[in-house]
């Protein structure tokens, strides 16, 4: 068994999709892991650390020859996964909904596509979860790029010179992201609060020491959410959301979005006229930028100026952690293929009843078979 760890080639892309220590567990499950050189040089990793764990480095060529499973954080373009044995599995972010042609292209080379962002939410599959773990990393640099640009400091501060008064921070959506969001921005000193849809979250933010800010008088949703996902709420919710968040808002000094709804482009939190009532100097960033936004005038990828607020429409935030992302993400890689290792065999077997395979599986056969793609 001949496990493959591709360099990334994606632009943008600093991650890697094996560190030494999950190298050396897949070496002790009986693999053999061959890694690109340089994978690991963004993430600060050098060629030798993965020979030290047991693994051979060379060319993208010498890596893909015979190999069973290639490992990726970002799907290749699928040109650059020529040579790979048809049958092969590909494991990593493979962005299905937004890149079908790729996904068919991995079908047309034989290989079996795995969209490990399509991991269900199961307590079983939790520390498979490549989102989590990427979105706790996001949550946590969304809250340190904000303290960047914001001209003020976050801890009340008293001096000889005076008194410095605490920020305040406001985070919208209390999944994953918004969580750690909340720990790092009261670990700076700031006064937080918080506000979600799923009413479960009220005990978790208090839990943090966070203040909830909660639509009282509209039922949102009850206790977590189908999954701990949030569905679309209704009109009357909406519009009760939007006067508490509009009362609150003026007077905060950051705020964090985070709001998501699978399926739908991201819900519009705060608009145009909200931003205008924000002091001059506030900080906005838009975690949720790249599935349209939470934010009016938010721009993916882009940090603009709307009325004498910085708006951070920000995107894959984990990259800029590429050390840390790299080693929770190559875990929830190597958590995947031990789980489903069949020590008899030496090898992953992937059981078509498995509800983890059912979910993940994009591509076997030289077909498309998911059917979350095909429908
Ligand atoms: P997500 O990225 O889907 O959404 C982020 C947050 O936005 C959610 O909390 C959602 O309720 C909130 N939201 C949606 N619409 C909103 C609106 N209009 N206003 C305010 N907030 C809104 O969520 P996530 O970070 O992936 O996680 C959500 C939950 O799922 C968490 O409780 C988490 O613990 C759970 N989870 C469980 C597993 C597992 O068991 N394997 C894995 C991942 C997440």
């Amino acid at each position: 068994m001949k496990i493959a760890i591709l360099a990334e080639t994606v632009p943008g892309e600093t991650r890697v999709a094996a560190i030494p220590e999950t190298a050396r567990k897949l070496v002790a499950l009986g693999a053999t892991v061959a890694v690109e050189r340089g994978a690991g040089s963004r993430a600060g990793i050098a060629d030798g650390e993965f020979e030290a764990a047991g693994a051979m480095v060379g060319s993208r060529e010498e890596v893909l020859e015979q190999a069973h499973a290639i490992l990726c954080v970002s799907g290749p373009e699928p040109s650059a996964l020529e040579g790979a044995p048809p049958g092969a599995l590909l494991i990593g972010g493979l962005d299905p909904l937004r890149r079908a042609d790729a996904i068919s292209a991995y079908a047309s080379l034989g290989l079996q596509a795995l969209a490990m962002e399509w991991m269900p939410r199961i307590t079983r599959a939790q520390s498979m979860d490549i989102l989590s773990s990427q979105s706790n990393l996001a949550g946590y640099k969304a809250v340190i790029d904000a303290a960047a640009v914001y001209g003020r400091a976050f801890p009340m501060m008293m001096t000889a010179a005076g008194t410095v008064s605490a920020a305040r921070v406001f985070v919208m959506g209390v999944g994953v992201a918004g969580l750690q969001a909340i720990a790092t921005a009261r670990r700076l000193g700031a006064q937080v609060s918080a506000t979600d849809v799923r009413s479960a979250t009220r005990e978790q933010i208090q839990s943090l020491g966070a203040k909830p800010i909660f639509v009282e008088n509209v039922a949102g949703i009850e206790g977590e959410g189908q999954g701990g996902y949030a569905t679309e709420t209704s009109d009357e919710y909406r519009q009760a959301q939007a006067d508490l968040v509009s009362g609150h808002i003026a007077k905060q000094d950051i705020v964090i979005t985070t709001a998501l709804i699978p399926g739908r482009p991201a819900p519009r939190l705060i608009s145009d006229a909200q931003l205008a009532s924000m002091r001059a100097g506030s900080v906005v960033v838009d975690l949720a930028a790249d599935a349209g936004g939470n934010v009016e005038g938010s721009v993916a990828g882009e940090q603009v100026q709307r009325h004498a607020v910085s708006v951070i429409g920000a995107v894959n935030l984990a990259r800029s952690l590429p050390a840390d992302a790299s080693a929770l993400f190559s875990r929830n890689l190597y958590n995947f293929l031990a789980a489903v290792w069949d020590k008899e065999q030496g090898r992953p077997v992937l059981a078509d009843e498995d509800e983890i395979v059912q979910a993940v599986r994009l591509t076997k056969d030289g077909a498309v078979v998911s059917d979350r793609l095909k429908g």
